[in-house]
């Protein structure tokens, strides 16, 4: 079902919508940088944004979070920890929804994890499409993550005077009724949006000279390439990548004992394959001591593992890593590279270009 938002009824939506549950939204937060931050106007949002700094995964995966308590006092007293609040996702960008499908994935997988899948399920998502790229290190186009596949309660599409909105849940249809600022849509809006995406279409291209289906294919050919050696000259093994990745969910489980030795919490934090200990095991061996074996390892973990264990890619193009890197390490460069180098050893045209 598809409904109407008039321009001049977003900041009640927005303010009504904030009175249900908690609201975060895009917000500029100077210097072309966006976050994710508690609004209660329309006016605090940002409706054109570049991907925000860390994605939403800060909601469904914090960075610090308590998994159990423990008291030794009287016998063995442990209390499971799942931390929660339902909240309200504004804004999300298709690339980042499809960031959040990669998350439900993998920690939907057995051992199911109930703190993951307890939060996800308080958490309402309000999509927003981007009708033209970003920026420059964008390729969602490249990945399939430019355009909605589901996974959100409702979906925003900017017509001009007015949003058109996919209702894809329950929840969102409640929402719809609650606040009572919409309209149906007719004929002639959802040909606008076919429109729209039509001229998307157009728009969005060729951001790295191979098609997606071809990309596995090239990582199979690629795992001694002389691109990752390039990286490790580069790469300052800060984790920044990692922090900003919307799929990268790797964590570290820590026990902070009491002084008194009676009692403790056992917690999980945000953790990555960039940094030396990550790979390191007992008996001092690390199974991934150099920078460009930890490099390497993020780029399969992001174009050919997971396509094989969940028939996708585990990057959806929002381009935050290259933003991020303070040594100009760039996603689509080294797509490049990697590409060029397998030519040179297997033959100009190996990979069909679009
Ligand atoms: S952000 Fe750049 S320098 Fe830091 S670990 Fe990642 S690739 Fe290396
Ligand atoms: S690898 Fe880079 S471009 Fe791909 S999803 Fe992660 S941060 Fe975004």
């Amino acid at each position: 079902m598809y409904v109407i938002l008039r321009k001049e009824r977003f900041n009640d939506f927005i303010s009504r919508l904030s009175e249900m549950q908690r609201l975060f939204a895009p917000v500029l937060k100077g210097y072309n940088n966006f976050a994710f931050e508690e609004v209660t106007s329309g006016k605090e949002i940002a409706t054109k944004y570049i991907p925000t700094i860390l994605p939403p995964k800060k909601f469904f995966i914090p960075q610090h979070e308590t998994l159990l308590e423990f008291n030794l006092a009287q016998g063995m007293d442990v209390e499971a920890i799942v931390e929660f609040e339902p909240v309200t996702l504004f804004g999300v960008h298709t690339c980042d929804l499809a960031g959040i499908q990669c998350l439900n994935m993998v920690f939907s997988e057995r051992p199911k994890d109930y703190n993951y899948l307890t939060r996800r399920s308080k958490i309402i998502l309000v999509g927003l499409e981007c009708n033209e790229y970003c920026d420059e290190y964008a390729s969602c186009n490249l990945v399939n993550a430019n355009f909605p596949k589901g996974g959100y309660d409702l979906f925003f599409t900017d017509l001009g005077d007015h949003f058109i909105i996919h209702v894809n849940t329950r929840t969102g249809d409640e929402i719809i009724k609650e606040t009572g600022s919409f309209e149906k849509a007719d004929t002639s809006h959802i040909n606008e949006l076919e429109k729209l995406r039509k001229k998307k279409r157009k728009v969005f291209g060729n951001e790295v000279p191979i098609e997606g289906k071809h990309i596995p294919e090239l990582f199979d050919k690629s795992f001694n390439a002389d691109v990752w050696r390039d990286l490790e000259e580069r790469c300052l093994a800060c984790g920044n990548c990692t922090n900003v990745c919307p799929t990268c969910y790797c964590f570290d489980i820590r026990d902070e004992i009491d002084l008194n030795l009676k009692g403790g919490t056992r917690y999980r934090l945000w953790y990555s394959c960039q940094l030396e200990s990550f790979a390191k095991i007992a008996g001092d061996i690390n199974f991934r001591k150099g920078r460009s074996a930890r490099q390497r390892h993020r780029y399969y973990r992001k174009f050919r593992y997971p396509v094989d264990k969940f028939l996708r890619f585990f990057c959806t193009g929002c381009g935050r890593c290259t933003r991020t890197c303070m040594a100009g390490i760039s996603l689509k460069e080294t797509l490049g590279e990697l590409i060029k180098e397998s030519e040179g050893k297997h033959g100009k045209g190996s990979y069909k270009r679009f």
